[in-house]
């Protein structure tokens, strides 16, 4: 590249140079029509030909690949393992490379360990991380069948998630299968005595760069089983305490009160005063449940426009509420001064006092309580509420570039702020807690 670089940036002709990179440029696209070509012409082959087998792909889009290599036993020891820069060496210069599937053991020692492993009766689980496109897909699956033909002694279970889901690490969806296929064997994981190994560890180096991720280390904690880097687990090396773990966590969150000012009700005093009450704030920031257990016991007319699919359709659900003689809550996002303005526009043609109540959380927050919903909800929490599809990130952002904070100069009586208070089980917190990712964010 260097030799390249000089080249092009010399004092040549620009005709020259031209014709350098147009050739450049000709002798790539060379090298990639005779390379893939072939793989097109003749498929190749990806049945089982040693004791590693694929089972039918796991989640509601299929999105987590299941192979198991012999018959793995279900014990209470699990001895889990990335892939990548772990089991093997990383192929980041091989990336390209769709149709090639070699691959190199991270230690020469590793096969032995993993026999020595599956003889003092641990249950062997890989767990990988793959996105890839279809042709490399393929490839990799060719590589699992001879990384497992190399440990043809060993049984092990192999999950692999292949899309930016529940299943990604750090996202523990890997984990629950995992339980649920030892349940089914009787068999309860203890967790003390299993661990994880992985080299997405977010260690931080003097003179060289950090490690590329921290997903494996957020897996461990989030699944509650210590963890070990390959150099700590395979090569006995010191643990590496110089870490960090980027990205939001809800410990982090400030302890605040629900509302702010507390000195003023949260309903009319005395009640039954007709108004209008406008939310504010990201998708995500509980403003339907704040709603259900404030207002709606109250008879306030819930208006939402996931429910009624327009800004027309809500205005005018709000003005027969209104003349009505009844209170509403719009329980939209309301971001700027010019969406709420329809509202208060019709509230005050009704001689309708209005009151806004600003939901605090920030946009990291709310991104993870939609992961949260849509992911990582227990299972235990699904008949109070089932999961919700997950809301895209651009309805996070869309908020943030366009948000104006309410002003009582818009027509507003009172401004009170709604901060964040986790509401739920013990269990359900627990998930709630958890380091949530998907896509880096
Ligand atoms: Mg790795």
């Amino acid at each position: 590249m260097a030799h390249e670089g000089r080249q092009l940036g010399g004092s040549s002709s620009v005709n020259t140079r031209k014709r350098n990179v147009e050739h450049l440029e000709e002798a790539t696209v060379d090298r990639k029509i005779t390379k893939v070509h072939p793989f097109f012409a003749k498929p190749v082959e990806t049945k089982p030909s040693g004791p590693f087998v694929w089972l039918d792909p796991l989640g509601p889009t299929k999105s987590c690949l299941h192979g198991i290599n012999l018959k793995p036993t279900s014990h209470t020891k699990v001895a889990a393992f990335d892939l990548d820069g772990t089991l093997i060496k990383s192929d980041f210069s091989n990336r390209g490379a769709a149709s090639d599937p070699h691959w190199e053991w991270w230690r020469a020692s590793i096969p032995t360990k993993f026999k020595e492993l599956h003889e003092s009766g641990y249950s062997i689980v890989v767990v990988s991380n793959q996105a890839i496109k279809p042709l490399a897909l393929k490839t990799f699956k060719q590589k699992i069948i001879l990384i497992a033909a190399a440990l043809s002694d060993v049984p092990f279970r192999l999950f692999v998630a292949i899309s930016k889901d529940y299943y990604r690490k750090p996202m523990p969806g890997i984990w629950t299968e995992i339980v649920q296929i030892f349940n089914r064997d009787n068999v309860v994981i203890d967790k003390i005595s299993s661990f994880f190994v992985g080299d997405a560890a977010g260690r931080q180096y003097t003179g060289r760069k950090p490690d590329f991720s921290s997903t494996d280390r957020k897996w461990a904690l989030n699944i509650g089983i210590p963890f070990f880097t390959p150099e700590e687990y395979f090569l006995q090396l010191p643990t590496h305490s110089s870490f960090s773990l980027p990205g939001f966590n809800v410990s982090n969150l400030p302890n605040l009160p629900l509302l702010i000012p507390t000195s003023t009700p949260l309903l009319p005093d005395p009640p039954g005063k007709q108004e209008l009450v406008m939310f504010v704030g990201y998708p995500c920031l509980g403003k339907t449940s704040f709603y259900r257990r404030h207002f709606e016991p109250a008879g306030y007319v819930h208006i939402n426009q996931d429910i009624l699919a327009t800004r027309n359709k809500c205005v005018k659900t709000m003005r027969e509420g209104l003349r009505e003689g009844k209170s509403c809550v719009i329980d939209n996002t309301n971001r700027n001064a010019s969406i709420r303005k329809f509202y208060i526009d019709a509230a005050k043609e009704l001689n309708v006092c209005i009151r806004c109540f600003v939901f605090t959380g920030q946009i990291e927050l709310a991104w993870h309580n939609n992961l949260y919903r849509a992911y990582n909800r227990p299972f235990s929490a699904t008949p109070q509420e089932p999961r919700r599809d997950v809301v895209p990130y651009a309805a996070f952002t869309g908020f943030r570039d366009n948000y104006e904070e309410p002003k009582l100069s818009e027509g507003i009586s009172e401004i009170k702020k709604v901060n964040w208070v986790f509401d739920g089980s013990e269990e359900e917190k627990r998930h709630w807690s958890m380091w949530l990712q998907v896509d880096g964010k």
